[in-house]
């Protein structure tokens, strides 16, 4: 039977709490709400939480997230209350559909504030550590160096170094040396803007070229304490952020007061 105590133990069973509290169904959706039974779960919730639903009455999801079934994040409106909260949220946010518009985080549990939140060009929000994460994941498969990665030059080293270098043999060009240096060649530029006369092209080389040698050794004296020890992977690191949210706090409190 479907006692209310049922459809308590049911809620424990088929969903997952979120970091703010949404109480997530995990099974099949239908245009983002959890069924059970044939029923809109949040709705079965609610009654078995709450107590009955005016007759007529819609659920209005505070929390915008569909899928949710905790009855505190749901206030029962008449349709009309409930239509016209849902072309507001729209009016916010312009060339959404209602159910991406009224998101307040992205699906890894980002928050959509003002920081984290990019538009593109059609006014559109986009999630920025997304899409950070994809850049960088995109830029590793391709044997890229991520992007921003700083370095630096022990400059003593260097000034000892550099008299013994023999400047002849190979050469590499500026984005063969930032390949050689693990830095993207934009960062390799900036480098050399802000460190003139410290490695000289090869004479007359147009467009530029270094020795290869030099370049090396170079690169030994480089000094950054975050730079990742050769032979950790990207995906070491990724471990190590902690990346997505949601699906490891698998903890549940369904004990209403
Ligand atoms: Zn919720
Ligand atoms: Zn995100």
């Amino acid at each position: 039977m479907r006692t209310p105590e049922f459809v308590r133990e049911a809620v424990v069973a088929l969903t997952v709490v979120n970091a703010h509290g949404c109480w997530v169904w995990q099974r099949k959706t239908r245009k983002g709400y959890g069924y059970l039974w044939g029923h809109m779960a949040h709705r079965l919730t609610y009654e078995a939480f709450m107590g009955p639903i005016p007759r007529g009455f819609h659920l209005d999801h505070l929390c915008r997230v569909r899928a949710c079934v905790n009855p505190k994040h749901v206030e029962p409106v008449t349709p009309a209350e409930n239509n016209r909260r849902a072309m507001a949220v729209v009016q916010q946010h312009p060339g959404e559909r209602v159910h991406h518009a009224a998101k307040r985080w992205c699906t890894h549990g980002h928050a959509f504030d003002e920081e984290n939140t990019g538009r593109d060009r059609h006014g559109k929000r986009y999630c920025r550590a997304c899409r950070r994460d994809a850049t960088r994941r995109t830029r590793q498969k391709q044997g890229q160096a991520p992007r921003g990665r700083q370095w630096h030059i022990d400059e003593a080293k260097w000034a000892d170094l550099r008299s013994s270098v023999d400047r002849s043999g190979p050469t590499v060009t500026r984005v063969e040396f930032a390949k050689l240096a693990g830095i993207t060649p934009q960062v390799l530029a900036q480098w050399f803007k802000n460190h003139k006369g410290l490695i000289w092209p090869v004479a007359s080389s147009r467009p530029l070229r270094y020795y290869r040698s030099e370049a090396e050794l170079l690169i030994e004296c480089r000094t950054d304490e975050n730079w990742p020890k050769t032979g950790r992977s990207y995906q070491d690191h990724a471990a190590k952020r902690g990346r997505g949210g949601l699906s490891s706090d698998r903890t549940h409190v369904v004990v209403l007061s």
